[in-house]
């Protein structure tokens, strides 16, 4: 490698996506001398092509369920449509000014951006584009981008990174997979008007969630108009004249405008030279680190999707900001509790959920456990002729009853969850919820 010039800091942090952002903004509040490297847009998955984009169609997608609703309360919007990129273009805008707001804020703290693509030559030292940078401490906090599976065809689909480029809303889509990203992206292309299933190789969706959040979901998804195809794996896609004809084992030939993979997301690891520091991964490349963020190279931490423990926007900017606390103030021995995090899946309606399900309670503390759930229309469904059920669940521990689970489906449970959530922490019985 040709390098020159060098320059020093106090910490480099690789990655200007949540996590990065918060790290190396706390740092220099430390009054470090901070370096932040990215390849791509400032604000990485969650500004660009995640959350932010998301839930802008999210709000669009709530809007359509409205509208079309709302004929039953006297509005006349029986005939309403919807302009795709005119919603593509009041996403783009909000991006540009959140990426805006980052470098602002990133050059008011004297933190300097470095574009390029970063390459550790050593524990300390990171080389960017031939210019070698050197650090007491590095953090890795580059992220994660979706898995597309082995399969032929495979390549003809997109991701949900490609979602939000769509120039039209596709007529008809498969959504393969069965997490956040398949059930999110579903209920919106649904809204908009696309024809929509969702292909799940096992027996349900949302399989790491409760069962009651996994059967009221399927039940609202169908209801609006989702296909839900279980136990169905793809086996090969073929493209002729825009349509993809998609082959499952269920012997299906469906032809489609658009597939999009929503099978998980694997770490951005393999460009960064972690075999010239002592960095380990575990079997998949996902970086491994200790409760304090510390990989097994001393001067080099990590945050965020690159470890895949909740791939999570709030918890990335918690583990960052504990992370320089820790690193440059005098909370040496502040750390991350990956506990009770509460999450939020934007379905419609949305699912709020924190702690353990009632299958991973059970399995822990058996006959000790006690489930205490309501299943009801809401006024508002009811109203207009919905009939799936909105459910509200809480697992409790022992004969105190504390709650150590919470689980909401309907309207409202993505605000509604996060007073739970500090009850919760805060070890709340089910007596005091009532
Ligand atoms: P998820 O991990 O949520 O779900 C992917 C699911 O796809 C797996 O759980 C698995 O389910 C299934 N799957 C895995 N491999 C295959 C395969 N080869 N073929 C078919 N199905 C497969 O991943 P997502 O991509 O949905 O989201 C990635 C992460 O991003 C999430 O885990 C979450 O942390 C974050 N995210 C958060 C959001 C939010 O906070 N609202 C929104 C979107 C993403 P099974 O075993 O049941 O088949």
């Amino acid at each position: 490698m040709k390098t020159e010039s060098k320059k020093e800091y106090d910490l480099i942090v690789i990655g200007a996506g949540s996590g990065g952002l918060a790290a190396a903004q706390r740092a220099a509040e430390h009054k470090q001398r901070v370096a932040i490297i990215e390849m791509g847009q400032l604000g990485g998955t969650c500004v660009n092509r995640g959350c932010i984009p998301k839930k802008i169609y999210w709000y669009a997608a709530e809007f359509a369920y409205d509208l079309k609703h709302s004929n039953t309360l006297g509005f006349e919007t029986n005939d309403f449509k919807h302009n795709w990129q005119t919603l593509q273009q009041a996403s783009k805008q909000y991006i540009k000014k959140l990426n805006d707001m980052y470098r602002k804020n990133l050059s008011q703290k004297n933190i300097e951006i470095i574009t390029g693509n970063a390459s550790f030559q050593s524990s300390k030292e990171i080389s960017v584009g031939g210019v070698l940078l050197t650090a007491k401490q590095i953090i890795i906090a580059c992220g994660a981008t979706p898995v597309v599976p082995d399969i032929p065809g495979a390549e003809f689909g997109i991701t949900s990174d490609d979602f939000f480029e769509l120039k039209n809303k596709p007529n008809k889509t498969i959504i393969v997979g069965s997490g956040y990203v398949a059930v999110e992206l579903a209920g919106i292309l649904n809204a908009l008007g696309s024809d929509t299933k969702i292909v799940a190789r096992k027996n349900s969706i949302l399989r790491k969630f409760d069962q009651s959040i996994q059967s009221s979901v399927i039940d609202y998804l169908v209801e609006s108009g989702v296909e839900v195809s279980l136990n169905t794996d793809v086996l090969s896609v073929k493209e002729n004249n825009n349509q993809l004809l998609v082959q499952t084992n269920n012997k299906d030939h469906t032809s489609v405008d658009a597939l999009l993979w929503a099978i998980g997301r694997k770490p951005l690891v393999s460009d960064l030279g972690l075999e010239r520091t002592q960095v380990t991964k575990d079997k998949n490349n996902f970086i491994l680190v200790d409760q304090y963020q510390t990989t097994k190279d001393p001067n080099i931490c990590a945050i965020g999707d690159v470890v895949g423990n909740h791939e999570l926007t709030p918890v990335a900017i918690a583990a960052g900001r504990i992370l320089s606390d820790r690193l440059f103030s005098d909370k040496e021995k502040e750390w991350l509790e990956y506990k009770n995090i509460p999450t939020v899946i934007f379905a419609h309606p949305p699912v709020g959920t924190v702690g353990m399900s009632e299958e991973e309670a059970r399995a822990v503390y058996g006959n000790k456990v006690k489930i205490y759930e309501a299943n009801f229309v809401s006024l508002r469904h009811s109203l207009i002729g919905v009939s799936s059920k909105a459910m509200v669940k809480l697992v409790c521990l022992g004969k105190e009853e504390i709650v150590i689970g919470c689980h909401i489906v309907g309207q409202g449970a993505d605000e509604l969850l996060q007073g739970f959530a500090v009850a919760i922490k805060m070890g709340a019985q089910k007596k005091d919820l009532d």
